[in-house]
C-alpha cells in the first residue's frame, strides 16, 4: 500500500512539473466549502428586456449602462481566469448580460480554454446572436452552451422577453449550437405562477424530442427591481409533479456532488429533466461559485450587496501574488447562504446585485 501510494504520489508531482503546473490548492470558505467554479458576467448589456431580470420599464433607452473603459478587458479577464486556477477553479462559465453581444467573445474563449486547469468553458445565453457565432465559439474550445427559452408559446415568450424576439429566432440559435456540434445542449427556463406555468410540459416533450436537457428554474428574488413576491413561484415539486402527470418521470442521482439541478429521467424512453430549486431547496451547503462582474467586482453569492473590486488593484499594477491574496481572503471569510435563510429574513435584503449584472 505504501509502494502504490508513493508510486501515485510522483506521478501527480511529474505531471505537475511537466506541465509547468503550480499544484492547485483547496481554499475553503468559512463554512468549509471550496472554490470550484467561476461564473464571468462580460457585459451588463443585453438584447432582450426579460421581465423577471431587466424589465423594459427600468431598463428603457436611456439606462446608463457601464461604459466599455469600466469593463475589463479579455486580457484582464484571462490574467484572473489564470489566477483563479491556481486557486482550484477548474470550471469557468461566461454570462451577462448577454454574452454574444460583447464584440469577439471568441477570443476570450480562446484565451480561459488555454488555461492550465480549466477543464471546462461554458456559456449561458438568450441564443438570438448563436446563428451568427456558435460555429466560432465551438472552434476557440467553448465545450457547452445552455440557452434560456422560457415557452414555446409565442405570446407567452414575447412577453417574457419584453417583445425583443420572436421564439424562431431562439430556436434558430438552438439549431445552430446543435449544428456547430455542441451536445448535450441545456435549455434554461424560468417559471413564473401565472406567466409560463401552463406551457412547462410542452417545453419538457420539445426537450425529449430533440434530446435537450431542459432545465426548470424557480423565479428568484435576484436584484430588487423584477417584483419578486413567493406567490409568483412554482417550487420545483410541484413543476416535476405537473409534469410527471403527462410524461413519467424518475429521480436521477447527480452527475457530480454539488450539482446545482435535480435530475429526472423520462420512464418511457431516453432524455431528461433538471429543475433548479434554489427558493424551496435551497443548496447553499454545495455553493462552490464565485463570480467575477463586468467591471472586475468579486461577487461569493448571487444575493450579495456589494462585491470585491480586483479592477483597482488590477490596473494600479499588482502582482499576481498580491491579486492571490484578496480572492484568498475574500474566499476565507465566505459565509454566504442567503437561500438557507431568506425565509427567516423579518425584512427584505434592501440592496442586492442585479442578476442582468452578475449573471445567472
Ligand atoms: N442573457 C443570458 C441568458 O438569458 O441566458 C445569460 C444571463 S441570464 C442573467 C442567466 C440565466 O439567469 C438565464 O437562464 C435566466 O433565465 C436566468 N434568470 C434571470 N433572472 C432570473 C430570476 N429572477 N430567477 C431565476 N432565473 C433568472
Ligand atoms: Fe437578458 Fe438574460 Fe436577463 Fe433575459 S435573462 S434580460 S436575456 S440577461
Ligand atoms: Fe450560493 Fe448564495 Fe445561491 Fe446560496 S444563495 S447557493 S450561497 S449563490
Amino acid at each position: 500500500m505504501t509502494i502504490t501510494l508513493t508510486v501515485i504520489t510522483f506521478i501527480c508531482l511529474d505531471c505537475a512539473v511537466l506541465n509547468n503546473h503550480r499544484p492547485t490548492s483547496t481554499l475553503a470558505d468559512a463554512l468549509n466549502r471550496p472554490l470550484r467554479d467561476l461564473r464571468i458576467s462580460v457585459t451588463d448589456r443585453c438584447n432582450f428586456r426579460c421581465t423577471y431580470c431587466m424589465p423594459a420599464e427600468i431598463f428603457g433607452e436611456r439606462y446608463q449602462f457601464l461604459p466599455r473603459s469600466e469593463l475589463l478587458t479579455f486580457e484582464e479577464i484571462a490574467r484572473l481566469v489564470r489566477l483563479f486556477a491556481r486557486l482550484g477553479v477548474h470550471k469557468v462559465r461566461l454570462t451577462g448580460g448577454e454574452p454574444l453581444v460583447r464584440q469577439q467573445i471568441e477570443r476570450l474563449v480562446e484565451q480561459i480554454a488555454a488555461v492550465d486547469g480549466i477543464d471546462d468553458v461554458a456559456l449561458t445565453t438568450n441564443g438570438f446572436l448563436l446563428p451568427q457565432q456558435a460555429g466560432a465559439l465551438r472552434a476557440a474550445g467553448l465545450r457547452r452552451v445552455t440557452i434560456s427559452l422560457d415557452s414555446l408559446d409565442e405570446d407567452v415568450f414575447r412577453q417574457m422577453n419584453g417583445d425583443r424576439a420572436r421564439l424562431e429566432q431562439v430556436l434558430a440559435g438552438i439549431d445552430a449550437a446543435r449544428a456547430a456540434g455542441f451536445a448535450p445542449i441545456k435549455i434554461n427556463a424560468v417559471v413564473q405562477r401565472g406567466v409560463n406555468d401552463h406551457t412547462l410540459v410542452d417545453l419538457a416533450r420539445f426537450g425529449k424530442d430533440n434530446g435537450y436537457i431542459v432545465r426548470f428554474i424557480e423565479f428568484m428574488d435576484v436584484g430588487t427591481r423584477n417584483g419578486w413576491a413567493m406567490e409568483h413561484v412554482v417550487p420545483a415539486r410541484e413543476i416535476v409533479s405537473r409534469i410527471d402527470a403527462v410524461l413519467p418521470l424518475e429521480p436521477v442521482p447527480p452527475n457530480y456532488p454539488g450539482e446545482v439541478a435535480r435530475r429526472y429521467r423520462f420512464r418511457d424512453g431516453p432524455g431528461e429533466i433538471g429543475v433548479i430549486a434554489s427558493v424551496t431547496q435551497p443548496f447553499c451547503g454545495a455553493c462552490t461559485r464565485l463570480r467575477l462582474s463586468p467591471e472586475g467586482s468579486l461577487f461569493t453569492c448571487l444575493f450579495a450587496a456589494a462585491g470585491t473590486d480586483l479592477r483597482a488593484p488590477l490596473r494600479a499594477g499588482a502582482s499576481d501574488d498580491e491579486l492571490e491574496q484578496i480572492v484568498r481572503g475574500v474566499w476565507r471569510r465566505r459565509t454566504d447562504r442567503y437561500s438557507e435563510i431568506r425565509s427567516s429574513l423579518t425584512e427584505p435584503r434592501q440592496q442586492k446585485v442585479e442578476m442582468y449584472h452578475i449573471g445567472g
